[in-house]
């Protein structure tokens, strides 16, 4: 039974991961100081008893026997990550030197739950892992940005210097069941406003493109990941399902498929939003002989159910 840490545990991502982790026979540490995470994500796993959720920020060192760190803990969508830049850099950067030492201590393999956000605007379509990315330094979007790059070269040197055990996955557009009704990320967004027949915000022309990766095929690429054996690959590695849409296509979808009387609007593009973004995934096809099986109407049909109990529950 191994011992595995998930910061950001009670989030969207890190709570489908602490399941899916226990239902495999782990012993399962979730840390979260719940800023954008929901007990309500993890309140059915309470009484199992290898699961232990713990309220901690983790800009503060943390101390635990562990196998295996997932570092999820950061602030994913643009409204929350925007909200306090300062705190999503320190969370980025010192949750990332906290728990590379634990890490290091331990010699527990950990992985970095990185993104597409390192490519920035990118001026490569699709991005592999080896472009090297087009980041505003100062814009709204580089806290975010720039942190989660940053804590990529904490991971390398870690891994140079005192040779931990390291994985980085460059996640792309994830989606699903258990992500905040007032997350402010496009799929729960347009869902949300369908289910309540309001007005579905496009921002900007609608134009631009997104890559959208149903939770299960991310879960699977992350374990595969971890569970690598081959210890001198150590990613970057993009986690995401190739297949592109543009914003409107998708608010179109989601209006077929919940069958609401909701219209589109269109609202001012956010500064620095990328136009398109696709991942290359031939690396993990090749290292991990992973792929994400879920198609969008298949994941968007899933998140619809999910969403429609959930605000059923609330009236
Ligand atoms: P989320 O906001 O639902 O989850 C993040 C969790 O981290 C929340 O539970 C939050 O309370 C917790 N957290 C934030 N700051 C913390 C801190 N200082 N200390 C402890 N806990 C803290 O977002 P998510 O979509 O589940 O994202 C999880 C991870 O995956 C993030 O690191 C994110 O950057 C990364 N990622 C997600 C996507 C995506 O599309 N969902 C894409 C790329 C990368
Ligand atoms: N978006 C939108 N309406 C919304 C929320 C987002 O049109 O209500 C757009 C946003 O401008 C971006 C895309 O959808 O072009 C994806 O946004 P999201 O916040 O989900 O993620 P990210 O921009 O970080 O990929």
């Amino acid at each position: 039974m191994k011992k595995i840490l998930v910061t950001g545990g009670a989030g969207f991502i890190g709570s489908h991961l602490c399941e899916i982790l226990l239902n495999e026979g782990n012993e399962v540490l979730a840390l979260d100081n719940f800023f954008t995470g929901n007990k309500r994500n993890i309140v059915h796993l309470l009484d199992n008893p290898f699961f232990e959720m713990i309220r901690h920020d983790i800009t503060m060192p943390f101390f635990a026997e562990v196998d295996e760190i997932y570092n999820l803990a950061c602030p994913a969508s643009p409204v929350h990550y925007q909200h306090n830049a300062i705190k999503t850099v320190k969370t980025s950067v010192l949750g990332a030197i906290n728990m590379l030492g634990l890490a290091k201590r331990k010699n527990a393999k950990i992985l970095q739950a990185s993104t597409s956000e390192v490519y920035g605007d990118p001026e490569i379509h699709p991005q592999p892992e080896s472009y090297l990315g087009n980041v505003n330094t100062l814009g709204p979007r580089s806290c975010y940005d720039e942190g989660k790059r940053v804590a990529e070269t904490l991971f390398i040197n870690y891994n140079r210097q005192n040779n931990v055990r390291i994985k980085i996955a460059r996640i792309f557009n994830t989606y699903g069941p258990k992500m905040h009704p007032n997350d402010g990320r496009v799929v729960s967004n347009f869902i949300v406003q369908a289910l309540m027949n309001k007005n579905i915000t496009v921002y900007g022309n609608g134009k631009q493109t997104r890559s959208f990766q149903y939770v299960d095929d991310l879960l699977t690429g992350l374990m595969s990941l971890v569970n690598d054996t081959d210890d001198d690959f150590l990613g970057p590695v993009n986690i995401g399902n190739p297949g592109e849409f543009t914003i409107l296509e998708l608010a179109e979808k989601v209006i077929e498929f919940t069958g609401s009387k909701s219209k589109i609007v269109f609202l001012p593009l956010p500064e620095d939003d990328p136009l398109q973004r696709k991942p290359d995934i031939t690396l993990a096809v090749e290292k991990l002989n992973w792929k994400p099986t879920i198609n969008l109407e298949t994941g968007l049909i899933k998140t619809i159910k999910y969403f429609d109990e959930l605000l059923s529950e609330k009236n």
